[in-house]
């Protein structure tokens, strides 16, 4: 029994051109899987694509906005139209807005939830049917130390990471029975474009992120590749509803 063998299943990443997107997209890769990727900046996804196609693997862009319900139908159709399957989605697509509460307009607050959440809510709600007809799947959602702690510039972000938690749990006591495993993965502080302007914005977090962490670094997108893996592959067959942290051991200390 090989539990690390994806070759022949089709994994789609939204915001799966670059940051932790591309770092799972990779982990995935390397077990064989042909990987659908998401976004809306072609020139990134060109660059991802190279990659991917790189590790030997099949890869596609698809482009478009996933704050749309419509997008995330048109996504999972094009996905099963050019590649006959969908086996694991990753609902990676990402943002935040860093305010104090009373400063977060209502556009602000729905672009935060609207990308973050409901786009993965609505991705996965796209994929079920593709997954329960071939017999099982892996559902992956992304959320955040911001799933489990508050921060004074992080209401709608939060409040999006939270309710990933919350979500997960749902989909995965309801889709148990359909064979897939819906799961969630809390990265640490992870250098990335959405921490470079975290960095820009909030005073002296490279330090304080350093020295709060065991392991005393920031992660980087490969360090996310092993559990993308992990929770997509057989290897994880009896795991689900479960929100994993990959953080240098920041959840666990004081
Ligand atoms: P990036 O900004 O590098 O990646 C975000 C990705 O999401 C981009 O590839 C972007 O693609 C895509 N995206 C954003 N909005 C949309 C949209 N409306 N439609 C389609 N794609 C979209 O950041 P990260 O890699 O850091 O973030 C990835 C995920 O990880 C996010 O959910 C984030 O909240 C989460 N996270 C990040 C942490 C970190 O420390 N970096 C820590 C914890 C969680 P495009 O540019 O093409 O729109």
């Amino acid at each position: 029994m090989n539990l690390f063998d994806l070759k022949g299943k089709v994994a789609i990443v939204t915001g799966g051109n670059g940051g932790i997107g591309l770092g799972m997209a990779r982990g995935i890769a390397s077990l064989g899987a042909t990987i659908v990727i998401a976004g809306r900046n072609e020139a990134k996804a060109e660059a991802a694509l190279a990659t991917l196609r790189g590790m030997g693997v099949e890869a596609g862009f698809v482009a478009g906005d996933v704050t749309h319900k419509a997008t995330c139908e048109a996504l999972i159709a094009s996905a099963e139209k050019q590649y006959g399957r969908v086996d694991i989605l990753v609902n990676n697509a990402g943002t935040s807005v860093r305010k104090p509460p009373q400063d977060i307009s209502e556009a602000e607050w729905h672009h935060v939830l609207d990308t973050n959440l409901t786009s993965a809510f609505f991705c996965s709600q796209a994929a079920y049917p593709a997954m329960k007809r071939q017999g099982g799947g892996k559902m992956i959602n992304i959320g955040s130390m911001m799933s489990l702690f508050g921060a004074p510039f992080a209401a709608a972000y939060a409040s999006s990471k939270g309710g990933i938690v919350q979500m997960t749990r749902a989909m995965a006591t309801a889709w148990a029975k359909d064979n897939i495993q819906v799961n969630a993965v809390l990265p640490g502080w992870i250098d990335t474009d959405l921490t470079k302007r975290a960095r820009e914005q909030v005073d002296g977090l490279q330090d304080s992120v350093e020295k709060r962490t065991p392991q005393g670094r920031w992660g980087t997108p490969d360090d996310m590749a092993g559990v993308g893996a992990f929770l997509a592959s057989k290897a994880s067959d009896f795991v689900t509803g479960t929100a994993i942290p990959v953080d240098g051991g920041f959840s666990i200390s004081m």
